[in-house]
Parts: C-alpha cells; structure tokens; sequence
C-alpha cells in the first residue's frame, strides 16, 4: 500500500466555515422560519464591476475567433496585466516594481500555500495568532511543525499573539526565525499596520536574514492615503519581502480567480552549501513548472480595473463595503461592544462581553438574533474571546442586524 504523508494526519479538526455552515443547517432545520443574517464568511457579494465584465466579454469573444484564439500564455501572466500592475499599484505609490517581478495566478490562497515549498523544511515559521489558516496548515503538510497541542498550537511553530494590548500587531520574536507571515490589513482582526511597524519588521528581517510573506490581500480597503498598501513602500523591503495580492476582494473575483505575486530580484535565500540564491528565479521556476497561467480572459477582466472607469467602479465598490463596516462598527459600539478593525478592511473584530468562549457567543448570537458570524476562535487560540462580523453583504441586511443586536444583545 502506498505511504501516506503523516503529516497531513497532524491537522487539526476540519476547516472553521464547514462547522459554521453545519451549526447554521442544525439551527435552520429545528427554527425553519428564523430569518438568518449571514456576516461569517469572507467572501464579497457584489457583482464585478461593468468595466470588469466589458473586458471580460472581449477576452472571451477573442477567444471565440480564429484569428484571435490564443492557447496556451505565458505561465507568468501576460505583460498588459502585469504592466499595468506595475504602474497603477506600485509606482502610483512610489514604489518600483518591474513587470518581470510580478506573477499572475489564480489565487492568493495557492500563492500563500505554494510559497512555501521553495524553502527548506528546516526553516523556521512565524504566524501571527489570530491568522488566516493557509500560512500554518500548508507548512503543517510540508513538515515544518510537529502535533497540535490541547489549544491547536503546533509545535516549532513560533505564533505571535495579537490582542488588545499589543494593538492586535505581533511582537517581534524573541527567537530566530527564517519566513515570518505577516497580512495588513489583517484577516480577521481587521487592523492595520502603519509604516513605523513594518519598518520595525523590515529592519528585524534584515538584521537576521529572515523573509517577510506579506498578504496584501485587503490593501484597497486601506482609507488613509498615510498607511502603507505595499511592504514596498517600507525602505530596504525589497532585499527581504514577497508580497501577495489578489483582485478577489478588491473587485469582486473570489469566482472569477485573478491573483499575483511580486518576488524581487533582490531577494536571497541560501542553499545547504550556505551560496546565495535567488528567490526570484526559484519561484519562477517552480510556477513555470506547476502551472500553466491564469485564464486569458481572466486576465483581460483584471486589466480592465485599471481602465478609468474600472478605477472608479472599484472604489464604489470598496466604498460600499467600508460604509458597511462603519454602520457595523458604530451600530456595535453603540450598544456597547469593544469593537476593533472596521476602518481599514471589510473586517470587524469584537470582544466578546462575560466570560463566554467564541462558540458560545456563535450560539448565543445564532439563537438570540438569527446572525452567523465567526468565532474568533477558529483562526487560532489567541482568537479566543473574539468575534469576526464581516461587511460583505446587502446594507439593508447589514442594518438590521445591528438594529436586532442592539434590540436583544446589547453588551451593556
Ligand atoms: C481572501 C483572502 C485572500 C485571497 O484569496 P484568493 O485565493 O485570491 O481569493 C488571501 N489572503 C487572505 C488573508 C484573505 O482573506
């Protein structure tokens, strides 16, 4: 019989969104006429933008001719998209990237969870606690962690506790380390990073020759023009940092798939032999080899954000969200919730009021105002005691979710 990977066996219970959506079935077949308010999953809600769809639609009529078709492209993405990515991402922001930098996939989630695999299993990873899943579960399978503990913290993975009283952003660790996963805006706290911290991280990656994998995700939510959108606007990040981004909450693709990644040329890791070696090239190596390229018309929508229209649209549609957020954040804090995030990204994170685990407080709020959110609990132990409520979703559902929270759970 054919040997399994053991360490797939080290993963803890199944993935947060499958055991909300089985808790949610439970709930809606025993109380059949509740009307449930979803704000748990991460996933937008808005159609694509019209310019999104025009060049969507032109790609695919491309296609459909002989004298256009086109099979297979270049596995990096295209150079109209990356161009453009280029200059509308990065040096409208002062930051230079090149085109030959930039990879084009069809998701961050693959990108997060592919990274990994041109580092050795020896390295030692970093994770901020609360986080995203991918960055630890992908490493878990690679091998870079022994069993979960009691609270699912994997051994030799270095977590960096984010709550209240650091401000929700990780302390530098207190051990070497070699990759350290940072996102900002953060998923799921909703925080930001500001310059002078990701400065800090710069400088410690520097100093001990770790790499930075920096989740960009969110970075069109960022509202102050004064906080960083790119680990790129920090100085000397170019020597240390990968960075990720994807037009899946930017402009609505989580169905329509469109990502990349920027690895510099400047980038170093080193082999056994301890010679230098380019990051650049053993990513592109690995993506040329893994994978065929985004779809072509895909990445004609993606281009089509960057037209003047498409800017404009996209901004509607982040708008929109943000002023979800803002009736989530003030609507919570007025009938008393310590509520964090919310400004900067679609994500609230509240304290949960009493001494009440996260999935209780998921039942409480269920059962009490039909609403589903996410338990902070489920993106890591330091989650515990902590709410996600997202704002993708209908303003008029939005609204009075916090009109019955206010009604019949106000924390004070
Ligand atoms: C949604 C999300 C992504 C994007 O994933 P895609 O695969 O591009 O849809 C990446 N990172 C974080 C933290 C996210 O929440």
């Amino acid at each position: 019989m054919a040997k399994i990977n053991d360490h797939y066996q080290k993963l803890t219970a199944g993935y947060l969104f499958p055991e909300i959506a089985r808790r949610v079935a439970a709930f809606t077949e025993t109380n059949p006429e509740a009307d449930v308010i979803k704000l748990g999953i991460g996933d937008v809600t808005r159609p694509l933008p019209p310019a999104v769809v025009d060049a969507f639609h032109a790609g695919v009529d491309e296609m459909a001719s002989a004298d256009t078709f086109r099979g297979y492209g270049p596995e990096q993405g295209h150079l109209f998209l990356r161009e453009l990515i280029a200059a509308n991402d990065y040096a409208s922001r002062g930051v230079s990237v090149d085109p030959d930098e930039i990879f084009v996939s069809d998701g961050a989630k693959c990108d997060c969870g592919n990274i990994q695999e041109i580092f050795s299993t020896e390295c030692k990873v970093a994770v901020a606690d609360p986080v995203y899943p991918v960055y630890i579960d992908t490493n878990v399978m690679a091998g870079r962690s022994g069993p979960a503990d009691d609270e699912g913290r994997y051994e030799g993975i270095h977590y960096m506790p984010c709550t209240e009283e650091n401000g929700f952003q990780p302390d530098i660790p207190s051990e070497p380390v070699d990759l350290i996963y940072l996102c900002s805006p953060n998923n799921p706290t909703g925080t930001v990073a500001t310059a002078e911290q990701l400065t800090r991280w710069v400088e410690y990656a520097r100093g001990c020759g770790a790499i930075i994998l920096f989740d960009a995700a969110y970075e069109a939510y960022v509202s102050d023009p004064g906080l960083p959108r790119s680990i790129y606007e920090i100085d000397g990040a170019r020597e240390v940092a990968i960075e990720f981004r994807s037009f899946s909450k930017t402009a609505g693709f989580t169905g329509t798939r469109c990502a990349f990644i920027v690895v510099p040329r400047e980038l170093r890791g080193k082999n056994t032999a301890g010679e230098e070696v380019s990051i650049h090239q053993l990513w592109s190596r690995r993506h040329s080899t893994k994978f065929n390229g985004a779809s072509y018309p895909v990445q004609c929508a993606a281009a089509g954000i960057y037209t003047d229209e498409g800017k404009a649209q996209v901004k509607e549609l982040i708008d929109f969200y943000m002023e979800n957020a803002r009736i989530i954040r003030e609507g919570l804090s007025a009938s008393g919730y310590a509520v964090y995030g919310g400004i900067h990204s679609p994500y609230s994170w509240l304290r949960i009021p009493g001494a009440r685990s996260s999935w209780e407080f998921f039942e409480l709020l269920l059962e009490t105002t039909h609403i589903v959110g996410t338990p902070g609990s489920g993106f890591g132990p330091s989650g515990e005691g902590y709410f996600r409520l997202s704002a993708f979703g209908d303003r008029e559902r939005i609204e009075e979710a916090i009109e019955r929270i206010r009604d019949k759970l106000p924390a004070d």
